[in-house]
């Protein structure tokens, strides 16, 4: 699934290659794939929009369009938003298609059809699934080490399973929260609030760097995940536990272990990571 890294570069992506282009037509082919409003409406309000900028926020994709409307755009676990030439021929798992200006088509290519796009007035996100109820972005500025430690203060949960959770932050999935664990040396089974301050500090500053080295590198691409190019991330490359269970940490040559925390498969070195 595409985490805060491969959204950020999709977004980069789009930005460089679609900002001021125009959704002169649209085809549907998988409806379902329409959260909201109901499909004629969705068609009907974006023909003639303008793509005046796009953006971020957790894992959605925020296209700010003409009108004051936003389409938001949730890729969930295999969803792809391509820009491609009209003449390029699109194959079973392409299920909308933006037409725009100047011969260019932004698709959505979801080969499980989780993905979904939602078309709202700007700032009111209540019919965004997830959206309006999204924790603080850990790049930002505004998330200060201060912040994340009182966050912490009072959560009984696993570190893990709190990392996941996009109302208590935003934008982390299962690859950069153990990465961002093992680079701060703590166990994903810690309960949240039994971190030392130096612990927090490890954390909160592990997170925004193996984000950052994400993004540095376009993202992780296993199978599914390409930005708006079609191209893969680098990031598998520099992993150090994620998927790497039964091979030697890189810190201490104990062997990764993997093991179901939080409901999800998750890596971690059981010897120094405490
Ligand atoms: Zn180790």
């Amino acid at each position: 699934m595409p985490e805060l890294p491969e959204v950020e570069t999709i977004v980069r992506g789009l930005r460089s290659l679609i900002r001021g282009y125009t959704i002169e037509n649209l085809i549907i082919r998988a409806e379902s794939l329409v959260a909201y409003p109901p499909v004629e409406e969705f068609q009907e309000v974006l023909k003639g929009k303008t793509i005046e900028d796009i953006d971020r926020r957790g894992k959605y994709i925020l296209l700010k369009l003409s009108g004051g409307k936003t389409l938001v755009v949730h890729l969930r676990m295999t969803g792809r938003l391509l820009v491609l030439a009209r003449e390029v021929a699109y194959d079973k798992h392409t299920h909308i298609i933006f037409q725009l200006n100047k011969g260019l088509d932004l698709r959505f290519h979801d080969v499980r059809k989780f993905g979904r796009v939602y078309l709202v007035a700007d700032g009111d996100y209540r019919p965004a699934g997830g959206l309006q109820n999204l924790g603080p972005e850990p790049l930002a500025p505004e998330f200060t080490l201060g912040d994340f430690s009182k966050a912490l203060k009072g959560k009984k949960a696993n570190i893990k399973s709190l990392l996941l959770n996009q109302s208590f932050i935003a934008g982390l999935g299962n690859i950069y929260t153990d990465e961002a664990l093992f680079a701060a040396a703590i166990s994903p089974e810690r309960s949240a609030d039994s971190l030392k301050e130096d612990e927090v500090e490890a954390l909160y500053d592990s997170i925004r760097l193996v984000l950052q080295k994400g993004i540095a590198a376009g993202g992780t691409s296993f199978s599914d995940y390409r930005d708006a190019r079609g191209e893969k991330g680098n990031f598998q490359e520099e992993l150090q536990v994620y998927q790497q269970g039964g091979q030697e940490c890189p810190r201490c040559g104990s062997i990764i272990t993997k093991k179901k925390i939080a409901g999800r498969g998750t890596h971690y070195c059981p010897n120094c990571q405490k």
